[in-house]
This record gives structure tokens, C-alpha cells and sequence, in this order.
């Protein structure tokens, strides 16, 4: 079953057990620390799968109106427990009262932006929790166009910029500076952070520590991150959450796809019902190489070939790579670990057919959750 052979292509295959697996180690992480973890739906938010997710965790961070409606709707709790925490860069007047009705949580990026908005949420819903997104200004994030930290970044409010006048209205402070890192990283910004703004912790409920955290990732230190929240918590009596995106999806499945065609140009390249660019963006934009199954660096192994999209731009290439056996029109070429930011990034440029989405269940059938059809590509133009 696991080389996919039936599977009619192309197709992101989640597996449960591996997704669950993952929110096991979260829910630990929650249990032993005291920190409530929800999901960044920006990078995972395959909803059919969220009857699983919210067995373990407490919500969803949103980035705008759609996401909030989108926890509101498919994380229901039955203890009508759900929180919703939604953040953007900047909201818009007529977005901001759907997002006060749907959300626990919102969180503003500029004091600017929370003087405008804050009367209007509250008496829209007087429970919300309103917070202020900090720019610690520290990050050693890996690249720059990941790094919420980077020099002119819009993302946060800098100590120079805080308004102490904020104060009074918001529950909490959020940061987000971190991606893909493991704990020794947290550990620097949080060194930052407290030293520039504990100061104003005295009256906050909460502190945000936002995603980045590679906690599922082999060879994350999870107690020593259990140890910090717990020393975080207990030094300044405030909740703290974590909102990991990355760390759900994280080797939860596949992308299958097939050999159309093979050409030669000095190399061999096959041609795949595919795209780099509209299937696997950030194989381009990070960019980083995707693991191919039983497969090599190029040359590693006896046949090599470039991998490539089915568009007709020239740099839809996934890589180069090798293999034990030649390959044949028809194989099927399955790339590792594209759960998280592939299918909520895909876009239909070239009129691709987006990938299916599929459930490997626990007992091994494979549901296909969703195909997609012309019309979905005609209906985002008009
Ligand atoms: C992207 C993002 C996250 C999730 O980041 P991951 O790297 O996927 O864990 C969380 N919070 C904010 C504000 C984000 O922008």
C-alpha cells in the first residue's frame, strides 16, 4: 500500500497515524508544561482531518477573516471550549466585525491599529481577549524571507514603537520570530523579549510565543522547551501559548505524483503531473529539496534524472536525483513530507489540476477527501 500504486495522481496523501502521532507529542507538551497550544492554520488546514486535531489541541490561530471562520466552523469543541486567536498585519473596516464575532482572541500588529479597532471588537464581543504583536527584534531565523525579525520587517510592534498607553486594553503580548528552530533559538529571543518587555507583563493573562517551534522534528530537546514554559509561567504568573503550524503537518505525508514523459536535453529529465511551483512552492521560494522515495542524490545511485513540473515555466524543477532502477512512463514519483504549506499555498497557474487530497486511515484504506475539476480553476477567474 505505502508505494501508492493504485493512487490516481497527482494526490497529497495525509496519514493519520503519523498526523496523530504528532499531536500526541503536542498534547504532551501542553500537559506537562501548562502551555495551551493551537493550530497556525496558515501552514496545515486540511479540515476533514480537524475531528482528530482538536481531540488534542485547545484552537486555532487565524490570519484574517477566512481562517477565523474556518476554525469556527470545522474546530467545533463540544465543550464549546474552541479558542480562536486570529492576527493580521493590518484588518480592514469591513472585515473587523465578523472577525470580533468569530474570535476568542485578536491580535494587532501596530498600537495604531488597536486604538482604531479596539471600542468597536469589544462591543461586538465583550469577552475578546485583545493583544499586540511585539517585534522583538531578534531572530536567528535560517532565511531571510521567513525571518518575521529581518531589517524594515512590518511584523510587530518594536520596543521603540510600543505605546505604553496600550496597556490598559490588551490581555496579552504575542511574538513570532522563530521557524523551523529548535529550542536554543526560543531560548535566545526569549532572553530579548523579557529583557525589553517584561516590564510590562505585570498586568497580562497571556504571552504568545508564537510558531516556528520544530517540536516534532527528531532530535527536538521537548523537555528542556517543557522546563522553560514552566519557568516562564511560574516567574511571571501568565499563560503561555504556543502556535505551531509547521510542527503539526511535520512528516505527516506525501505528494504522489506520476512519470508523464521522459526527454533528453544532456541529461534526463522526466516530465511529472506535478509542479514545483504550483504544488510545492517552497521547494522554489525557500528554497529547500524535497526527499523523493528510494531515491539518491543525483548520481548517488545508478540512474539519475531531473525531476520537473508539468508548466511551461522553465524553472518548475523539483531537483535532481538518482535511482536504483530507470524510470519507467507511468512510475509513480512520490515526494516526502508535503503536508504543511503545500496544498494552502497551491495556486492552478498553467490550469494544473490541483492535486487530490487524500486520508491514509489508520487501518490503511485510503479515503480521497477531494478531487478538483476545470471548475475549480474557472471559477477563481471569471
Ligand atoms: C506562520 C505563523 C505561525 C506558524 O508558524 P510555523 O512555522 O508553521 O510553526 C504562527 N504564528 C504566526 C504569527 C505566524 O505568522
Amino acid at each position: 500500500m505505502d508505494d501508492f500504486t493504485e493512487v490516481k495522481t497527482p494526490c497529497y496523501v495525509c496519514e493519520e497515524e503519523l498526523l496523530e502521532h504528532n499531536l500526541k507529542l503536542l498534547h504532551y507538551v501542553q500537559k506537562q508544561s501548562g502551555a495551551k497550544i493551537i493550530l497556525a492554520l496558515k501552514g496545515f488546514a486540511m479540515w476533514s482531518t480537524f475531528d482528530l486535531v482538536k481531540k488534542y489541541l485547545k484552537g486555532c490561530t487565524a490570519s484574517g477573516l477566512h481562517e477565523a471562520l474556518l476554525a469556527r466552523e470545522e474546530f467545533v469543541k463540544d465543550d464549546d471550549a474552541l479558542e480562536v486567536h486570529t492576527y493580521s498585519p493590518a484588518y480592514k473596516d469591513e472585515d473587523i466585525d465578523e472577525i470580533a464575532r468569530v474570535s476568542n482572541h485578536i491580535v494587532f500588529n501596530s498600537p495604531n491599529q488597536l486604538f482604531k479597532f479596539k471600542d468597536r471588537v469589544k462591543e461586538i464581543n465583550p469577552s475578546i481577549s485583545l493583544s499586540l504583536r511585539i517585534n522583538p527584534e531578534y531572530s536567528s531565523s535560517p532565511k531571510e524571507i521567513y525571518n518575521p525579525c529581518g531589517v524594515y520587517s512590518r511584523l510587530g510592534t518594536t520596543l521603540k514603537n510600543f505605546d505604553e498607553s496600550v496597556l490598559e486594553y490588551i490581555d496579552g503580548l504575542n511574538f513570532h520570530a522563530l521557524c523551523e528552530q529548535n529550542i536554543d533559538a526560543l531560548e535566545e529571543v526569549l532572553e530579548v523579549f523579557e529583557k525589553n518587555f517584561s516590564q510590562y507583563f505585570k498586568n497580562l493573562k497571556y504571552i504568545n510565543f508564537g510558531g516556528g517551534h520544530h517540536i516534532t522534528k527528531k532530535g527536538y530537546d521537548v523537555e528542556k522547551l517543557i522546563k522553560l514554559i514552566k519557568e516562564f509561567r511560574a516567574k511571571y504568573n501568565v499563560d503561555v501559548y504556543l502556535e505551531p503550524g509547521e510542527a503539526v503537518g511535520w512528516e505527516t505525508g506525501v505528494l504522489v505524483s506520476s512519470v508523464l514523459d521522459i526527454v533528453q536535453n544532456d541529461m534526463n529529465i522526466a516530465i511529472l503531473d506535478t509542479s514545483a511551483e504550483a504544488h510545492m512552492p517552497d521547494t522554489l521560494a525557500m528554497p529547500y529539496r524535497a526527499e523523493v522515495r528510494g531515491a539518491s542524490k543525483a548520481k548517488d545511485k545508478k540512474y539519475t534524472y531531473r525531476l520537473a513540473g508539468n508548466t511551461c515555466l522553465a524553472g518548475d524543477i523539483m531537483g535532481d536525483y538518482s535511482f536504483d532502477k530507470p524510470l519507467q512512463i507511468g512510475d509513480k514519483v512520490i515526494f516526502e513530507d508535503q503536508i504543511h504549506y503545500t496544498f494552502v499555498k497551491n495556486t492552478t497557474f498553467n490550469g494544473i489540476k490541483l492535486p487530490s487530497l487524500a486520508i491514509l486511515r489508520k487501518n490503511k484504506t485510503l479515503d480521497i477527501i477531494k478531487e478538483f475539476q476545470y471548475k475549480d480553476y474557472k471559477n477563481r477567474l471569471s
